[in-house]
């Protein structure tokens, strides 16, 4: 089966306003024809509506960085999957590693955040990873696996076959030391198989895996040629338009 590639940059908590802006203008109509990959911005909740209105006839789409699990009520600071939605944003992005190391996140929460993304309509995009010392001792595909086993918990397979999931080994995020492309293929196969050890085959040829740790332009076509890799998630090469524009070199 052919899956449409999903290059997602994560801007983290970095740019103002003007910045983020800019940088709508300077790749819009830029993005290669959504027929052949989706291209997501990874902004900051506070610039996610005017994006989408600097963005709303072009290719590029939107990815909030996290979200809550309710959609309303007293819990002040959190965003609201269900306003994120009204915006028409496409993605959320939960689990990642600086969620669960800072903010204390929980395989459990990052479930019941998928559960509520995907009944506003939105696709939750989410990581899974592990540490150094984990990679070290040789256990990264039963981490990896726990973590998808939990995350997925209780999802249909129609659902699972429509989200994204992004490989993130720690120790290759914002480090520069990115997991060659071999290895990062072969733990994307480990989610792959956890898949479909829970939903079958045709979930698991469907469903569309990133890897993301130190991508750049000048490695990504080597990610992306590899079997189980149908994307990046990308942190500190999507902050500039110029190198965003160019991780879609390889389409
Ligand atoms: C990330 O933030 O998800 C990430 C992979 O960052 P970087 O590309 O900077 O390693």
């Amino acid at each position: 089966m052919s899956r449409k590639p999903i290059i997602a940059g994560n801007w983290k908590m970095n740019k103002t306003l003007a910045e983020a802006q800019a940088f709508a203008e300077a790749v819009k109509g830029k993005a290669p024809s959504a027929d052949l990959v989706d291209t997501v911005i990874g902004s900051p909740a506070l610039f996610l509506a005017p994006l989408a209105y600097n963005l709303k006839d072009d290719v590029i789409q939107l990815a909030a960085q996290n979200s809550y699990f309710e959609n309303a009520g007293a819990f002040t600071g959190e965003n609201s999957p269900a306003a994120i939605a009204d915006l028409g944003i496409e993605y959320i992005i939960i689990g990642h590693s600086e969620r669960r190391e800072y903010f204390h996140e929980t395989d459990e929460d990052i479930n019941k955040k998928a559960k509520a993304i995907i009944a506003n309509g939105v696709t939750p995009i989410i990581c899974c990873g592990e540490t150094l010392e984990t990679y070290e001792a040789g256990k990264t595909a039963e981490w990896v696996e726990g973590q998808i086993t939990a995350a997925l918990k209780d999802l249909t397979p129609e659902q699972v076959s429509n989200l994204v999931i992004a490989y993130e080994p720690i120790w290759a995020i914002g480090t520069g030391k990115s997991a060659d492309a071999n290895t990062a293929d072969e733990t994307c196969g480990v989610v792959r198989a956890t898949v479909e050890k829970l939903y079958g085959k045709n979930v698991s040829e469907a469903v569309r895996i990133q890897y993301g740790g130190s991508v750049k332009p000048e490695n990504v076509a080597e990610y992306m040629s590899k079997e189980n890799v149908d994307g990046a998630l990308v942190g500190g090469a999507s902050l500039e338009a110029e190198s965003f524009l160019a991780l879609l070199d390889f389409v």
